[in-house]
């Protein structure tokens, strides 16, 4: 690929190679129209015709003087911007991405791109220029009648003509009108981005005289609310000593108040005394920065800050291993300063922002309006402009989730990937299937940047690539200032259901914890990773369970909608009455989700005040944040909730957790399911006792002695990944082992099975030396009415030429889908599977 200056003859014909955002693994070329030889560039957006119909915003990759040899290439009808919308960096980390990730590059810009940076078209009506409704040989209707006559003002889109005749379905009334010569249709595009402006009014020009504004006063003595109107704007605008002012002039929302007239100031504008302007105002508002972050690194935290810049130095990355509280968000706060003063960009990763409020507001307080915050929750508009702000210099530092890692940024020096074990960034659908914190790393080699790497629970693969040397470790062992690690003790659960002193899911001991935590007005968070009621249903006169319609699995019950909802697809169904096979009324609720503990708490502790927090009740917009401050306030005694309330959470008065069904999460049939147990309890353990008072942690489990638990116990992460990396290191897995997942997709089960088959059967034969797991049905076998089965391989790391297994890859899946019968089946590659 090409980037930078070229030079051609200006007479010579340009070709561009476009990267299109569609699923076909190849560039596409169109012809440069001359009159943009000067101005076509490399990064650029342009916009295509694609196939018949559809006009697409593609990304100009290269330039050159070849026509393709097969076709004959179309032009690019417009290009879009005078300056790149990404680099050079950009298109190499998107290329290395498609490659490593077994994806088409249309698909990773697909992925990058804000879609207010891509294009949508519209389509449009016009009225033949050549038609004179009455010399048509034609007749028309009513309705076409109508519609000419509106066609010939205006040219409108097919939602304003279905608007205007009040139909849903105009197609065959503009089939007809076409096919009669009368109107022309054609497609629009329409940028998506609209930036954000705000009203502004000013004198007109005439009126910044002296000699006329002296009139206008004479004028205006008879009408005092005008003349007030004036008077005030020239109060905020003194026009006669400082006319320059008069050209931005004031924000009409904030210059009307009580004593304003807005309908003085709508005459004055009509009588072109003022004038109205739009002015493009930038949506991120300057927030106030502390002159100085009054936190000074104690001495544990500067001798790890020190080590991590001494491995920067040595191998260019840096695993911080750092207990709960231990101060690691300072640590990155000083090095995000250092690298901003030297010059460079600093990006840092988080796995959800949702979840990081906290540490975003820190570091807003820190770093102002130079952070930019980059998040798949903001509105497209926003994103396009942290992309923007990034291009244009004026966000220095992002703070972002996984898809930060698109933004065009082209002086990285810092990359910081904080709670590094965490599985959300990793991207599963659609593709590119890509690991954040993995191709943080390939981008630092691309920028030559630092890359840190921070958490209390590192994972298996991190600990091991220190062990190797490949990266440096730093470790912090003990919590800033007072604050100790918590107490963590188990609740028996096979015992207390056996002497029956549960109530419920409580345990006894958790029951008489939680009340003497809230007879001390301390604060308290219980973990339940199970959203909804019950996660099932059964009658118990014949046994029947609701199952979802289109996946295989049973419905989990929601009370606050009377539902049972499929997890997977949404689909919703009422509780039934009665059983619809037996018609028995008992009709059972099996198994604890959130929404049922906080009923149970209310039950048990009724004078306090129990909050819940999951899916289900952040989804509006604000629902975290209205959450999470009145649990800090104090107002609430008792949070109960989901992974949500594992992360970050950073309050004074949390001093007791308590972990539910610790046994399921162990022994979910995945590889990772322990370590990713252990990091569940680990982090949520973190959230108690975080200042002077040691918090407690109390798990409940029926097998208190596996020996999983006594690694909790002691806070000993280090243990329990030399165990587990034993484990891996026997069964073949990560980091001793690549994984490659083939997911195989298909609405027939037979057709899903047996090509299934066949694809396991040509890689066996053609990749010697590659452990080939499967054909084997997953968890849930069936989803949205398509059956799964996947393959797992495993790779030797060692085995070396994984571009070229790949490619293999690549090839058997193409070879399956020539077989007529299993055309329509859906192959995917997860590379690096979690
Ligand atoms: P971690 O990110 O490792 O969980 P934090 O950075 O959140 O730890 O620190 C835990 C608490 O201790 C925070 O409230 C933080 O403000 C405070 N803290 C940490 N280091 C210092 C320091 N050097 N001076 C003052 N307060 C600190
Ligand atoms: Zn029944
Ligand atoms: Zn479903």
């Amino acid at each position: 690929m090409t980037t930078g200056e070229l030079n051609f003859d200006s007479g010579s014909t340009l070709f561009a190679e476009l990267v299109l955002p569609v699923p076909i693994p190849k560039l596409f070329t169109y012809r440069v129209p001359a009159t943009f030889n000067e101005k076509v560039k490399t990064g650029q957006r342009a916009i295509v015709q694609f196939g018949q119909k559809r006009i697409l915003t593609g990304i100009v990759a290269a330039i050159h003087t070849q026509p393709p040899k097969e076709y004959e290439a179309k032009y690019i009808l417009d290009l879009l911007d005078e300056s790149e919308v990404i680099g050079s960096h950009q298109f190499t980390l998107y290329q290395w991405m498609a490659e490593y990730y077994m994806c088409t590059v249309g698909e990773v810009f697909n992925a990058a791109l804000p879609s207010g940076l891509k294009l949508s078209s519209e389509s449009m009506v016009q009225l033949n220029p050549s038609f004179l409704l009455d010399d048509s040989e034609f007749d028309f209707s009513e309705k076409e009648r109508t519609l000419i006559h509106r066609l010939q003002s205006d040219t409108l889109s097919y939602s304003d003509i279905a608007k205007l005749l009040g139909a849903k379905t105009i197609y065959s009334l503009l089939k007809s009108l076409s096919s009669k010569g009368a109107v022309i249709l054609y497609e629009q595009v329409k940028e998506k981005y609209r930036p954000k402006t705000e009203k502004y009014i000013r004198l007109t020009d005439a009126f910044t005289e002296r000699k006329k504004l002296e009139g206008l006063f004479e004028e205006l003595s008879t009408k005092p609310k005008q003349e007030a109107v004036v008077l005030k704007y020239l109060q905020e605008v003194p026009v006669f000593t400082r006319r320059d002012l008069n050209i931005k002039g004031v924000a009409k929302s904030a210059f009307i108040r009580e004593d304003i007239s807005e309908s003085s100031l709508t005459t004055l504008i009509k009588n072109k005394v003022f004038e109205e302007v739009e002015v493009i105002v930038p949506r991120f508002g300057f927030a106030d920065v502390e002159k100085d972050h009054p936190v000074l690194l104690s001495e544990k935290q500067e001798i790890a800050r020190n080590e991590i810049l001494a491995a920067f130095e040595h191998q260019g990355i840096a695993l911080l291993h750092g207990v709960t509280g231990s101060g690691k968000t300072e640590i990155y706060i000083d090095l995000i300063r250092k690298a901003l003063e030297g010059g460079s960009q600093v990006l840092y990763l988080l796995p959800e922002i949702a979840l990081s409020t906290q540490i975003v507001h820190r570091l807003k307080k820190v770093f102002g309006s130079a952070m930019g915050v980059y998040h798949s929750k903001f509105s497209d508009s926003e994103r396009v402009e942290v992309w923007n702000g990034v291009l244009q210099g004026r966000f220095k530092f992002v703070v972002g989730v996984r898809s930060s890692v698109f933004l065009p940024f082209d002086n990285l020096g810092l990359i910081i990937v904080d709670e590094e074990h965490d599985s959300s960034y990793k991207q599963y659908d659609p593709a590119p299937r890509y690991h954040a914190r993995d191709v943080a790393m390939v981008m630092g080699k691309q920028h030559h940047a630092k890359v840190l790497l921070g958490s209390a629970t590192p994972s298996l693969e991190s600990f091991y690539h220190a062990g190797q040397g490949h990266y440096g470790r730093v470790a912090l062992t003990d919590r800033f200032g007072e604050a100790q690690l918590p107490d963590i003790r188990f609740a028996n659960m096979l015992e207390e259901k056996k002497r029956k002193t549960n109530k419920g899911e409580f345990s006894s001991l958790l029951l008489m914890e939680i009340k003497e935590t809230i007879t001390l007005k301390e604060q308290v968070i219980l973990f339940q990773n199970r959203r909804g009621y019950s996660p099932m249903i059964q009658c118990q006169d014949c046994a029947w369970i609701p199952k979802c319609i289109n996946c295989a699995v049973s419905l989990t019950y929601h009370q606050y909608r009377h539902s049972m909802i499929c997890h997977y697809c949404g689909y919703r169904e009422e509780l039934p009455n009665q059983c619809p096979t037996c018609s028995s009324k008992r009709i059972q609720t099996l198994g604890y989700g959130t929404e049922k503990l906080e009923e149970e708490l209310k039950l048990n502790f009724p004078a306090a005040n129990v909050q819940r927090m999951d899916l289900d009740t952040t989804r509006t917009k604000g629902g975290y944040e209205t959450i999470l401050e009145e649990f800090e306030s104090g107002k609430t005694d008792i949070l109960v909730g989901t992974q949500m309330v594992t992360k970050g959470l950073d309050f004074d008065r949390v001093n007791l957790v308590g972990v539910f069904d610790a046994d399921r999460m162990m022994h979910f049939p995945d590889f990772r399911s322990h370590e990713r147990a252990f990091q569940l309890i680990m982090q949520v353990s973190g959230r108690s006792g975080r200042r002077a008072k040691k918090g407690k942690v109390i798990v409940q489990t029926s097998h208190p002695e596996h020996p999983i638990f006594s690694f909790v116990v002691n806070h000993d992460v280090e243990g329990f990944v030399n165990d587990q990396t034993n484990d891996r290191r026997i069964y073949f897995y990560p980091p001793f082992s690549r994984l490659i997942e083939i997911t195989i997709k298909h609405a027939d089960r037979k057709v899903c099975h047996e090509s299934a088959v066949r694809l396991s059967e040509a890689v066996r034969s053609r990749l010697g030396g590659i452990k080939v797991l499967g054909p084997g049905e997953p968890i849930v076998s069936k989803i949205r009415n398509e059956y799964l089965m996947t393959v797992l391989l495993k790779i030797a790391r060692d085995r070396g030429k994984l571009g070229e297994i790949k490619l293999a890859l690549r090839e058997i899946g193409e070879q399956i889908n020539q077989v007529r019968e299993f055309r329509s089946v859906r192959i995917i590659f997860d590379v690096d599977p979690v």
